[in-house]
């Protein structure tokens, strides 16, 4: 902290991981020996850029760029972009720290990284989004490449941006390396069921752990906090499961519908009108639209947050447990403070934590750099099913590490402790770098 100050964001993720791995140190003196939590804390590179680009009225608009690569242990730098006005060092390097264990998780053989802007895409025109991606590539290009750094999306980055930033990259890299960027379109090196990953993987997860404690997903109410990608084919997968979407938000309202929401409508107001979630009540006039007023005061019985860090706090997660919740899932990266982890995890709510939960986002991530490598395309279902064997086996590595460290049912250690091991591994291998 002494180091670092200002970057309670980093702190948080790394006090969560550092009381999770307590008993693997006291076990493990060669884990404390070769200095590998001191190295973890300390990224491997942090680099950070000027953004400059002409807005649509013709002014110059000045924005900063980030990558931090924080871990390259098991593989290459992997971790997504985000463009959003909170981005700022600490949350790039929390989103770095959490990256490097999860990307362990998934058994893949990538490193962790993150980076973006606090660029506000949010009411930008095409042209605008198109200017911006342009210039934060032509400095992102010298340090990214399918060996050394592959970005992707996250929050406020989809396919749109994809598309721009790679088309950057190539114009200026003069070379189609397509594994150097993932979350790419399907007509040049993009994957099926990418989309969709982040969302199904997590419903994957849930329901493994609902199965596992004796529960069904089946008929249970859910309520999911955000409407972007993550949130959307978390909807379409709890539906596909039989469950119950009541509610679903954006940054201004939440929409609530008793009898569940559709599905088609909500991916068609959000993905391809690109419109507010209050549009859904005019095709559904029973729904309500309610603003400015918190998602999660409503009863369910499993919650998904699937929007931004610290979404749930210690009052969030009192009411959920008062509202009789069993299960909450993380699709978002760390929506949930510690204070309300051990609450939820205290009072035995089965808490499903974003490093394992969310995996299976980057997961297709690794298997789309796969295609690009054999210049193959694989089938919808074929991923899927990779990815449904991906998130069974983090499950199942999440509850043994918490089984063997005398608390089954704590994945949040159980996640943490696997991811670290692997990671830690590597290091002590690689000696003093
Ligand atoms: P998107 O940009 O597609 O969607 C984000 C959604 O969250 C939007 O609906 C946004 O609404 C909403 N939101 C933002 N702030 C709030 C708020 N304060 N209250 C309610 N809703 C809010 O991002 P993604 O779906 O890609 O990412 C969501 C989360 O999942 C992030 O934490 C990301 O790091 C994590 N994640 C994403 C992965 C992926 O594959 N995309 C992989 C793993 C994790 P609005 O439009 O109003 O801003």
């Amino acid at each position: 902290k002494q180091k670092n100050p200002n970057e309670p964001e980093f702190h948080q993720a790394i006090e969560e991981i550092l009381t999770s791995i307590e008993p693997v140190l006291k076990s493990n003196p060669q884990i404390v020996k070769a200095k590998v939590v001191e190295r973890l804390v300390e990224p491997e590179r942090q680099i950070m850029f000027r953004v400059p680009w002409v807005d649509a009225s013709g002014e110059l608009q000045i924005n900063r760029g980030f990558r931090v690569q924080l871990n390259s242990a098991i593989g290459p730098y992997k971790g997504g972009l985000r463009f959003h006005p909170s981005v700022n060092l600490s949350v790039v390097k929390f989103l770095a720290f959490e990256q490097t264990f999860k990307n362990a998780l998934t058994g893949l053989s990538i490193g962790g990284a993150k980076g973006g802007s606090d660029f506000n895409p949010k009411g930008k025109s095409d042209l605008e989004i198109m200017s911006f991606c342009q210039s934060f590539m032509t400095e992102l290009y010298r340090h990214i490449g399918q060996h050394i750094d592959i970005p992707a999306g996250d929050l406020g980055v989809g396919e749109r941006e994809i598309g721009y930033l790679y088309g950057q990259y190539k114009r200026i890299s003069n070379s189609f390396e397509a594994g150097t960027l993932t979350g790419k379109g399907l007509s040049y090196g993009g994957s099926l069921a990418r989309k969709e990953a982040t969302g199904f993987g997590l419903l994957y997860f849930v329901n493994e752990m609902l199965k596992n404690h004796g529960h069904s997903i089946v008929g249970k109410k859910v309520v999911i906090s955000g409407s972007g990608n993550v949130a959307l084919y978390s909807c379409k997968k709890a539906i596909e499961l039989g469950a119950t979407v009541i509610a679903m938000s954006d940054s201004n309202g939440y929409v609530y519908d008793k009898n569940g929401i559709d599905f088609d409508t909500i991916h068609r107001i959000k993905e391809i009108e690109r419109k507010r979630i209050s549009e859904y009540v005019n095709f559904y006039p029973e729904a309500e639209y309610v603003e400015n007023k918190r998602i999660w005061d409503l009863q369910c019985d499993i919650a998904l947050p699937c929007a931004m860090q610290n979404d749930i706090d210690l009052k969030t997660a009192e009411t959920l447990i008062s509202n009789g919740c069993i299960a909450v899932g993380e699709g978002a990266n760390m929506p949930t403070t510690n204070e309300a982890i051990n609450l939820l995890i205290s009072k035995n709510i089965l808490l499903a934590p974003a490093k394992a939960a969310n995996a299976g986002g980057v997961a297709t991530s690794a298997l789309e750099m796969a295609q690009n490598s054999s210049r193959m395309s694989w089938t919808f279902e074929k991923v899927d099913n990779i990815l449904k064997d991906i998130m069974k086996n983090i499950y199942d590595e999440s509850s043994k590490a918490a089984n063997e460290y005398g608390q089954p049912g704590n994945y949040v250690m159980g996640a943490n402790i696997a991811g670290f091991t692997k990671v830690a591994n590597a290091m002590i291998a690689f000696g003093a770098v």
